[in-house]
């Protein structure tokens, strides 16, 4: 498989917008690594995991055709990872043409969210809709922590986060040609029922929330220390192996620091810290 990160910010983008704190005004005059985009990645340019509000502007800068996107996993709804004015331009009033089928999985909590954004789009539409779901030529499967569902050639496997019980947000698994994947944002913690399902896997590449440096969380993701934390359990476990790697995304300037500052300290603690163009292939 082929992992794309699209984008490795926190919501808030990296830099923050009007922040001048020490991280921000740094990553402003390195660039490079240090601009980061809303947290998104394409494996083998097919499957989308997040439609967030810099798929578009990614795709274009690391030459993904998105028209070949036929599978879209949606972790949750909230702003950062679903832009639903680029979903809505599938309808035929925005004159797109030969729009291909796309199969899109979530939460039935999500996908209330996400209708409740299309709706601000347009009044009218209903993703619980066969006719809208035809209209905007997408299939919808509902998804529970612990559902597998065939996608193609690809096994989905969902996974509770509690990052946003109202939305019973979810992370995924996605095996393909005897290869697993953990994508693993937004992340409040693994609980156990999430560790039991993790239990039946052998994971060779894994994604992480790192929201937070270490020693500093403000609530509803990781931070490096749990990170390190879950590594370690990973590997007690027989979750991953020796080969496996382990990737940090969705980081934001609480707490962390600019990226090479923040791969050497990840390095010492076994993972890396992803970045926007990273690609890597399993
Ligand atoms: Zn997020
Ligand atoms: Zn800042
Ligand atoms: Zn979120």
């Amino acid at each position: 498989m082929r992992i794309l990160f699209l984008g490795t910010s926190a919501a808030t983008s990296f830099p923050l917008a009007f922040c001048k704190c020490r991280v921000c005004e740094k990553a402003r005059i390195n660039k490079g690594k240090d601009i980061r985009k809303r947290s998104s990645v394409i494996i083998n340019d097919a499957l989308l995991i997040d439609f967030g509000p810099d798929v578009v502007t990614s795709s274009n800068m690391y030459n993904i055709d998105l028209t070949n996107i036929r599978y879209i996993l949606q972790t949750h709804g909230h702003s950062d990872h679903f832009d639903a004015g680029h979903l809505i331009t599938r309808l035929k009033e925005y004159a797109a043409q030969n729009v291909n089928p796309v199969c899109l999985a979530a939460s039935k909590e999500t996908v209330k969210s996400l209708d409740k954004r299309m709706k601000a789009e347009d009044p009218n539409v209903d993703l619980f809709d066969q006719d809208w779901q035809r209209r905007l030529n997408i299939d919808i499967k509902f998804m529970c922590s612990g559902d597998h569902l065939k996608m193609g050639d690809y096994s989905v496997t969902a996974i509770e986060s509690l990052h946003d019980i109202f939305e019973n947000s979810l992370i995924y698994i996605i095996s393909h040609n005897n290869k697993s994947i953990l994508y693993g944002t937004d992340l409040l913690k693994i609980s156990e029922k999430a560790w039991e399902i993790l239990k039946t896997f052998r994971l060779d590449l894994v994604i992480l929330d790192h929201t937070y440096g270490k020693g500093f969380n403000n609530g509803g993701h990781l931070d490096a220390s749990q990170v390190t934390d879950i590594i370690s359990k990973m590997k007690i476990e027989n979750i991953i192996h020796e080969k496996s790697v382990v990737y940090a995304t969705h980081i934001s300037h609480e707490g962390n620091d600019t990226h090479d500052v923040m791969e050497k300290i990840a390095a010492k603690n076994g993972y890396h810290i992803a970045y926007d163009g990273l690609e890597i292939e399993i």
